[in-house]
C-alpha cells in the first residue's frame, strides 16, 4: 500500500518547503523505498506555460511536454527521477476537467457542486500521479489559511479517510522569525498555523521548524506543548550554505528513522550518504574556481529575481562543478550592453567561459551575437543553450561564411538569409498534433555524430547508457514514441528536453558544414527531415545544444554539456 506524506507550509511562502519535501523524499530512498512527489499549485492557471517567469521564477519542462512549476524540477534534482506532468496539479486542471464532464453531460443530470466533485476529482489525479510507489510526497503550495488551499486540503482530509490513517502523515513546514530589535525566536505565528491547520481537521505528525538559527529547547517546547505532538517530532531546520546540506542534517534528527517508525515501518537498507557528503563538501569548499558569464536579455528582471529565473542553469553549473569539485561563480551579463559600446565585448577575457541562455524575441540579440563572436575567436569555452545555439549559428554564418544577412525570422522575418526559421511542415505537424500549439516540448531524441565531442561527453558521464535504457522505456507509449522521433538502427541515441519553435534551417546545413562548423546530432523528424540538435567546432571548446539539457542536470549525475563546460573553463583558467 502506497504511502502519502503530506507536506504543507505555515507563516509564509519561501521558506523552503519544496526542497524539505524533495529531502525527505531523498532519505526515503536512501533507506530503501521507492519514491515520487507532487506539487500542488492552487492557481488557477492550467499549467505554468503562460506564467511570466521574473514573476514566478522558470517555467520547468518535462520529458512528456508539460510546463510547470520548477518545485518539481527541485524534486527530479534530489531524487534523481523523471516526473511527468501529471504530478503538478493546479486548479485550473482540477476546475477545467469537472466543467468539460459537466458539459459532455457525464454527470447524468446531478448537481455538479465543489462539494464532492471538486475533491474527488483531486483525489483521482493524485492515486494516478502516485504511480505504485511506496511513498507519495504531496507538497501543497502556498500557505495554510490560503483561501485557495481548502479544496485541496479537503481531498487530502478524504483521501486519509478513504486509504486509512496509518498509511498518510502530514508534515508542517514552518518558519520562526528572529526580529532583529528583540533578538528573540519566535513561536506564535507557528502556533497560529498549527491552529489554522486543524480548522481543516488536520493535526500535524512532525513540524519542520526553519529559522535563522538552530530551535533551542525552550521553543521546542512551547511548540510541542501547543501542537500536542511529540518533541521528537519538532524537527530543528536552521539556514544552511547549500540546500543539498538538508538531508544530511535532518538525518542528523534521525528523520528517516522517525518517519518510518510513523508508519511502522524499517529501513530497508543502510543510508549510504558518503558520496552525497562529498559533492555537498565540494559546493562548499571547492578546490578551484571557474569564472563563467551569463549573457542574456535582463532589463526587465531586476538582480533579485535573476537566478530564481535561471535556476536550472544555475544549478546544472553547481553540479557539474561539485562532481569536478570545482566552484563555479556565475556572473549576469546584459547583452544589451555590447549593443551600446561593442568594445565593452573585451570584458570576456576576464571569464573563463561564456553561455548565452534560452530566450525569446528581439530584445539583446545583436550584444549576444557579438559576445560569441569573442568567445569563439578568442577560444573562450562557450556553451549555447537553445537560443545561445541559434545566436552561434548566425554568428558563424555571418562572420565565416560571409553570409552577412544572415539572421532568425523569430526576429527578421523576411531576412535573405534565414538560417533560424520555422519549419513550414513541422508547423503543420504540431498543429495538427495533440499538443496544439508550435512549440517543440519535451524530450526528444538526438542520434549523434560518432566520434563528435559532444558524443564522447554523454559517453564519459555514462548519460549515453542511461538514456539507451530510457528510450526503450519511452517507446512503449504511443504518443511519446510520436514526439520523440524516428530512431535508426545501431545509432547512438540521447534524450533532452527541448522548449522552442525554431530551428536551424536544413537548407544552410551542408554551407555550415563546408565552413567548418560541425553537427554533432540531430533529430530525425516523422516526416524524415533531419533537424539540427547540437554543434561543435573542432580543437575548441566551442559547443551548443538545441536543447534545455540544464532540466536532467542532478547532483551526482551532473549533465554532460555542462560538465564539458565547467571542465573545460577550468583548464582555461589555468
Ligand atoms: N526563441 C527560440 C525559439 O523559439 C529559442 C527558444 C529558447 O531558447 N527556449 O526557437
Amino acid at each position: 500500500m502506497t504511502k502519502f506524506i503530506v507536506v504543507a507550509g505555515g507563516v509564509m511562502s519561501g521558506v523552503g518547503k519544496g526542497v524539505t519535501t524533495a529531502s525527505i523524499g531523498k532519505i526515503l530512498q536512501e533507506h530503501g523505498y521507492t519514491v515520487t512527489a507532487i506539487k500542488i499549485d492552487p492557481y488557477l492557471n492550467y499549467d505554468a506555460g503562460t506564467l511570466r517567469p521574473t514573476e514566478h521564477g522558470e517555467v520547468w519542462v518535462t520529458d512528456d511536454g508539460g510546463e510547470i512549476d520548477q518545485d518539481l524540477g527541485t524534486y527530479e534534482r534530489f531524487l534523481n527521477l523523471e516526473i511527468p506532468k501529471r504530478n503538478n496539479i493546479t486548479t485550473g486542471q482540477v476546475y477545467k476537467t469537472v466543467i468539460d464532464r459537466e458539459r459532455q453531460g457525464e454527470y447524468l443530470g446531478q448537481t455538479v457542486q465543489f462539494i464532492p466533485h471538486i475533491p474527488d476529482e483531486i483525489k483521482k489525479r493524485i492515486k494516478e500521479a502516485s504511480d505504485h510507489n511506496d511513498f507519495v510526497l504531496v507538497e501543497v503550495g502556498g500557505t495554510i489559511g490560503d483561501y485557495e488551499n481548502i479544496p485541496f486540503l479537503f481531498a487530502l482530509k478524504s483521501l486519509e479517510r478513504d486509504i486509512g490513517t496509518e498509511n498518510l502523515s502530514y508534515v508542517l513546514v514552518t518558519y520562526l522569525p528572529i526580529p532583529s530589535h528583540i533578538e528573540e525566536m519566535k513561536t506564535k505565528p507557528t502556533q497560529q498555523a498549527i491552529r489554522l491547520l486543524s480548522e481543516s481537521g488536520i493535526f500535524p505528525d512532525f513540524i519542520i521548524c526553519r529559522a535563522k538559527r538552530p530551535l533551542d529547547s525552550v521553543r521546542k517546547k512551547k511548540i510541542e506543548t501547543y501542537a500536542n505532538i511529540i518533541s521528537e517530532h519538532v524537527i530543528s531546520e536552521p539556514d544552511i550554505e547549500s540546500v543539498y546540506q538538508i538531508p544530511l542534517d535532518l538525518e542528523k534528527e534521525r528523520f528517516g528513522e522517525k518517519i518510518l517508525k510513523e508508519f511502522k515501518m524499517k529501513s530497508k537498507k543502510s543510508p549510504q550518504w558518503s558520496e552525497w557528503k562529498k559533492l555537498v563538501e565540494n559546493i562548499l569548499n571547492p578546490k578551484k574556481t571557474v569564472k563563467i558569464a551569463i549573457v542574456g536579455k535582463y532589463i526587465d528582471i531586476g538582480d533579485y529575481n535573476l537566478a530564481d529565473s535561471y535556476i536550472s542553469i544555475n544549478q546544472a553549473l553547481l553540479h557539474a562543478g561539485a562532481s569536478l569539485n570545482t566552484g563555479v561563480e556565475i556572473n549576469w551579463l546584459d547583452s544589451k550592453k555590447f549593443e551600446d559600446n561593442k568594445k565593452s565585448v573585451a570584458e570576456l577575457k576576464n571569464y573563463d567561459g561564456v553561455i548565452v541562455p534560452g530566450g525569446f524575441g528581439g530584445s539583446g540579440v545583436e550584444g549576444k551575437i557579438t559576445a560569441i563572436n569573442y568567445a569563439r575567436i578568442n577560444k573562450i569555452p562557450y556553451l549555447g543553450l537553445c537560443y545561445g545555439l541559434q545566436m552561434a549559428a548566425i554568428e558563424f554564418a555571418r562572420n565565416v561564411c560571409n553570409l552577412k544577412d544572415a539572421h532568425t525570422t523569430e526576429i527578421a522575418p523576411k531576412t535573405k538569409v534565414p538560417i533560424i526559421d520555422v519549419q513550414p511542415t513541422q508547423r503543420k505537424i504540431l498543429e495538427k498534433s495533440m499538443y496544439g500549439g508550435t512549440m517543440r516540448l519535451g524530450a526528444y531524441a538526438a542520434i549523434m555524430k560518432d566520434k563528435s565531442q559532444v558524443l564522447k561527453l554523454y559517453q564519459d558521464t555514462g548519460r549515453l547508457k542511461e538514456d539507451t535504457k530510457k528510450l526503450n522505456e519511452l517507446m512503449k507509449d504511443k504518443k511519446q514514441a510520436f514526439r520523440i522521433g524516428i530512431l535508426e538502427k545501431n545509432k547512438k541515441i540521447v534524450l533532452e528536453r527541448h522548449r522552442h519553435r525554431y530551428e536551424v534551417n536544413p537548407d544552410y546545413v551542408d554551407l555550415l558544414e563546408k565552413n567548418g562548423l560541425i553537427f554533432s546530432g540531430y533529430y530525425m523528424r516523422a516526416d524524415h527531415t533531419p533537424l539540427m540538435e547540437y554543434i561543435e567546432l573542432p580543437g575548441q571548446s566551442f559547443r551548443g545544444t538545441q536543447g534545455h539539457p540544464e532540466f536532467k542536470s542532478r547532483l551526482g549525475n551532473p549533465s554532460p554539456l555542462f560538465y564539458g563546460f565547467v571542465r573545460d573553463a577550468l583548464k582555461y583558467s589555468k
